[in-house]
């Protein structure tokens, strides 16, 4: 493990260094709050942030994309280039949410391989950024992460005062930090301790949900009339699906104009929205709301261990923070794990 400091207005200048001719994405105050973007110098970055309001997914699963032309007959596969990024400052659970997309979009449940999203991924370094005071809506540590969690990211970064201290979690980050040895300080025995610290308060303050056996609780009470207490309030936004970092579902969609050339697209759906399973035939499995979101829950705390050994839940809380009728996905799992 390498481990370093620089000084925060140095940031920029590390990472354009070890970048080369990589992209850099970092964390910035845009339009609609905090985003990841393209950055170009130092000024555009922010670390005054919880955490993003989007999810980072979209650097690699982009919400709208175009898989093929067509024109007449022919079609023709758009190549994603296999572009090299650094993305800076994610949280933890956001990096570790990677390691759950990574699962799905490669073929690790025997399925398929999906080239848009490998290819940026393959060649992306990872530098994530522990949290130093997590939301009142995270819970992390209930599902496997911790605010100072490393699993997804190459690097973790802990924000000390004026400076920033960086430390390796793979052969990727290390290299990185190679690339970029002449700026860094060495890291002291106060850095280190402040950095444990941190890591310690930050995780003292987390609420802990008790989720034991509760994959083998939702699977029991599939029927259970207590979906529809729980799902009333729902207005069916979809905002829970489109802010999570793991929700992975998308449609595919052709346009075309008049002379027979088009686009097919890719774009993120949502298991909330009533024509997500809508059949050629007129039939839908999930006609109502209840049905909807019991798809959700389950995907979430059942099929997926049933299909890649993970919950794929992180605990970022932004479905709680940003529901608009103030569903809290914790009282659920409440509710739910007492059947
Ligand atoms: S954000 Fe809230 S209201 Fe919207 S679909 Fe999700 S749970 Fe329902
Ligand atoms: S379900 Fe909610 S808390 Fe869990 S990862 Fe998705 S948005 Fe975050």
């Amino acid at each position: 493990m390498a481990q370093g400091v620089i000084k925060k207005e140095d940031l920029y200048r590390l990472l354009s260094t070890a970048a080369g001719k990589k992209k850099v994405y970092a964390p910035i105050d845009g339009v609609g709050g905090i985003e990841f973007a393209e950055i170009h110098e130092q000024k555009e970055i922010t670390l005054d942030y919880s955490n993003s309001k989007l999810s980072p997914k979209s650097i690699f699963f982009p919400q709208r994309e175009v898989l093929c032309t067509f024109a007449d007959d022919a079609l023709e596969e758009v190549q994603t280039p296999k572009e090299a990024l650094i993305v800076f400052g994610i949280r933890p659970c956001d990096a570790l949410s990677l390691t759950y997309l990574d699962k799905v979009f490669s073929d690790s449940a025997g399925r398929f391989k999906d080239p848009y999203y490998l290819k940026r991924r393959e060649n992306a370094v990872i530098i994530s950024l522990a949290c130093k005071e997590p939301r009142a809506t995270c819970f992390c540590t209930s599902v496997g992460g911790s605010p100072s969690g490393k699993e997804g990211a190459d690097i973790l970064v802990y924000e000390l005062a004026d400076k920033l201290l960086f430390e390796s979690c793979s052969d990727r980050g290390q290299d990185f930090m190679k690339t970029a040895s002449v700026l860094f300080k060495q890291a002291e025995e106060d850095h280190k301790t402040a950095a444990k610290e941190q890591a310690e308060k930050a995780k003292d303050g987390m609420p802990v949900l008790n989720l034991n056996g509760l994959k083998e609780r939702v699977d029991k009470v599939f029927e259970d009339p207590l979906w529809d207490e729980i799902t009333r309030n729902c207005l069916g936004c979809g905002a829970c699906t489109y802010l999570c970092p793991t929700c992975h579902c998308f449609d595919i969609t052709d346009e075309e104009n008049r002379k027979g050339e088009g686009y097919r697209i890719r774009t993120w759906d949502s298991c909330q929205y009533p024509l997500f399973t809508l059949h050629a035939s007129g039939h839908n499995p999930r006609v109502n709301k209840k049905q909807r979101m019991r798809q959700r829950i389950m995907h979430k705390y059942s099929y997926t261990v049933d299909n890649y050994g993970d919950i794929f839940c992180v605990g970022c809380g932004r479905c709680i923070l940003y529901c608009p009728v103030n569903l809290d996905i914790r009282d659920m799992l409440n509710t739910l794990n007492k059947l």
